[in-house]
């Protein structure tokens, strides 16, 4: 079974940073190689702020990523889209699949589903929620929520599944302008993930693919390490009636010892690196433009 593919007349493809943390070599190759796809395919290149994580996302990282992005000499159509403020547009998608019997309440802390868990792992290496809260009764649920126990909400990934049937997305690479291939999703792996987290309406899965349909994306281009949470999003595509993008997934920036850089690792920012000398023309001929 397909999502719902969408035509508009002309390309459109994102880079949507998380602003907790400051931009890094990693993220200025995505932004541009992204940016210089969409100029080649005629179409145009959207900044969106995926700021929904009230935990991590500051201000002076939304800044950081403004001025780093123009500093790197990108420009970008405005409005930006900002998340943070698009709650309402988040739970009203989450309503839709708990309307489904499809989001069940889940109370357990970090180290409760570490205790629980069943050894099994999902593709980034986290344990698979072992299911605890799937099972409570309505008594224990509204005893929870009575003792104002913190709640997330978890995809019924066999519901989910089990709703759906095989479900197929458009994989176009190495750029998204070359001849697109059909791929099979497997969600499952992922097990129930939480599509509402604790202190927000919303989270990453949910609201990415609800901002990709609303933005009209067309590609979705993204780092290899984001191509196997891909299934989570088609698969909320599908249960939303929304438009599936075409997927082209890139390479990483790696460091010297072949990891993906990470925002902690400060060395790599853009800031660090503009401190020591580095110019937007030595960092694009860096990763090769
Ligand atoms: N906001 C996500 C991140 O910074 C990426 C969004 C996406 O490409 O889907 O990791």
């Amino acid at each position: 079974m397909n999502a719902l593919s969408n035509a508009p007349d002309q390309p459109l493809l994102r880079f949507a940073p998380s602003p907790n943390g400051f931009l890094h070599l990693g993220h200025a190759y995505s932004a541009l190689i992204t940016n210089s796809w969409a100029h080649q395919m005629g179409g145009q290149w959207l900044l969106r702020m995926e700021d929904t994580d009230p935990e991590r996302s500051r201000p002076e990282f939304v800044q950081a990523i403004y001025e780093d992005l123009t500093w790197l000499g990108l420009t970008w159509p405005k409005p930006v889209l900002v998340q943070s403020t698009r709650f309402d547009v988040y739970k009203a998608a989450a309503e839709k699949l708990r309307t489904l019997g499809l989001l069940y309440p889940c109370f357990c802390s970090r180290k409760q589903i570490k205790t629980n868990a069943t050894g099994q792992t999902d593709p980034d290496g986290a344990p698979i929620y072992p299911g605890t809260c799937k099972h409570l009764t309505p008594q224990e649920i509204s005893a929870r929520f009575a003792d104002k126990f913190p709640v997330q909400y978890r995809l019924d990934m066999d519901k989910a599944v089990a709703k759906v049937g095989a479900l197929s997305f458009t994989i176009a690479g190495p750029t998204p302008s070359d001849r697109p291939k059909i791929s099979y999703a497997n969600p499952a792996r992922w097990g129930d993930v939480v599509l509402q987290r604790k202190g927000t309406p919303t989270s990453y899965h949910l609201s990415v693919v609800v901002d990709d349909a609303a933005q009209n994306i067309t590609h979705v281009t993204r780092g290899h390490d984001m191509q196997a949470a891909t299934d989570i999003h088609v698969l909320l595509q599908f249960l939303l009636g929304l438009s599936s993008p075409t997927y082209t997934f890139h390479k990483l920036i790696l460091d010297d010892e072949g990891y993906k850089l990470s925002k902690s690792d400060h060395s790599q920012s853009l800031r660090a690196l503009r401190k020591e000398g580095a110019t937007p023309q030595s960092i694009r001929a860096q990763l090769g433009f």
